[in-house]
């Protein structure tokens, strides 16, 4: 059986989580703390982390200038600040824009008068060793080395990696998430499942991959067959949480499909959030796989593992994704050419192509 598996961030999980495993900070030394605008602080899990690195001596500075889809420009004035307070590591806190800005800000910290496009240099930038606390159980940023911006310029996202961007610990606590409103909850629950599903289905993947990716899908699709989404216990939310970190983890090895690329105009064109806006795709995505023999019998396994259909599954995903959006002509056509520029969207059995891009936005959104 061949595989080839690598993950070196240290996961830890529990309520208390962070108070408990003190001992995985440095002792004293000064951290660049990221965050979003409000939740850090709402959540509780900046208060946790400051009362532990307050007892540890660490100095800390906090940066909560991060947006949802992260501009490469905030994150670059990011770094220069965090170079300038002579941070020794970063700590992400939040969902996955604070994390993967995180990741951008560690490195440009690391790399000092590079300009804020050499972030996309080749693929081994040198990173300050960073932290992360998830607040949404979505995008599983912190289990891996990928880091999603937007080109201010041309206002498309584009994803920054490097090995030495793996988080070094993760802590996952579920009572972070217990703020999120329904509609962030069913979004990013959406997003861990796009996860699960896509590496599944990517040729990159092997038996072990396959398994996790299984596993999570299966807790994700268990919840979203319950129908409710609000004020979920904390059993619940610790669940989605594990599983949005095993997609996180194995779309760290295999990349996404051809759904995330199609889900980024709808993101950052019409404000849709960036797990409705991959669920969207669930329905083309299993209908154009079932198109090859390989996509077949890769849908067959993932489904079978759901205990659900292809069609349950694609009709209940796209209904979840609540679209309401609408594209005319030239928005099809202008949307179809920035994806076909996408690397993942040849990763999928079935590859689709710029007439097919076309159809699916025209049949969605026309
Ligand atoms: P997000 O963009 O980090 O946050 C969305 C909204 O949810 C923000 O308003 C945020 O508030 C709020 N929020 C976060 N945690 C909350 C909580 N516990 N309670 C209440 N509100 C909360 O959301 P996300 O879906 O987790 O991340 C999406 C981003 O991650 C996108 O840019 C996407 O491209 C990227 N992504 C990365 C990966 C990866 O592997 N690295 C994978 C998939 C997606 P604040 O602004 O106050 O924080
Ligand atoms: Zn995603």
């Amino acid at each position: 059986m061949l595989f080839n598996f690598y993950m070196p961030t240290r996961l830890i999980s529990g309520e208390g989580c962070i108070k408990a495993n003190m001992s995985f900070f440095p002792k004293g030394g000064r951290c660049f703390i990221v965050t979003g605008k409000k939740s850090a602080v709402f959540s509780g899990a900046l208060d946790d982390v400051t009362f532990v690195f307050d007892k540890l001596g660490i100095k800390y500075k906090i940066f909560d200038r991060i947006v949802e889809n992260p501009p490469v420009s905030v994150c670059h004035e990011g770094g220069v600040l965090c170079r300038a307070f002579g941070a020794d590591f970063v700590m992400g806190i939040g969902g996955g824009s604070p994390i993967d800005a995180a990741k951008a800000i560690a490195a440009y910290a690391a790399n000092p008068g590079i300009a804020p496009m050499d972030i996309y240099g080749d693929g081994l930038l040198p990173s300050l060793p960073i932290f992360a606390v998830p607040t949404t159980a979505g995008t599983g940023s912190e289990a891996n080395q990928y880091s999603v911006l937007t080109i201010d310029e041309t206002n498309q996202k584009r994803t920054f990696t490097s090995p030495h961007s793996y988080p070094k610990v993760a802590f996952f606590d579920c009572r972070y998430t217990a703020s999120l409103s329904e509609d962030g909850t069913l979004s990013t629950a959406l997003d861990a499942f796009s996860h699960c599903f896509e590496s599944f289905m990517s040729p990159r993947s092997n038996a072990m991959m396959e398994q996790l990716a299984a596993a999570g899908g299966r807790i994700i699709w268990n919840v979203l067959s319950g129908g409710i989404f609000a004020n979920l216990p904390a059993q619940t939310r610790e669940k989605l949480l594990y599983a949005s970190c095993l997609g996180g983890i194995v779309i760290g090895m295999t990349g996404t499909g051809f759904p995330h690329p199609l889900g980024y105009p709808l993101t950052l064109e019409k404000g849709v959030a960036h797990g409705f806006a991959c669920a969207a795709f669930c329905g083309e995505y299993i209908a154009y796989n079932q198109k090859c023999e390989a996509g077949r019998a890769r849908i067959e396994s993932f489904c079978n593992a759901l205990g659900a259909s292809p069609k349950e599954v694609g009709d209940r995903i796209t209904m979840l994704s609540r679209n309401k959006i609408r594209f005319d002509k030239q928005e099809i056509n202008k949307y179809a050419e920035s994806v076909m520029k996408a690397k993942n969207l040849a990763n999928s059995p079935y590859i689709i192509n710029y007439e097919e891009i076309k159809e699916i936005y025209s049949r969605l959104f026309g």
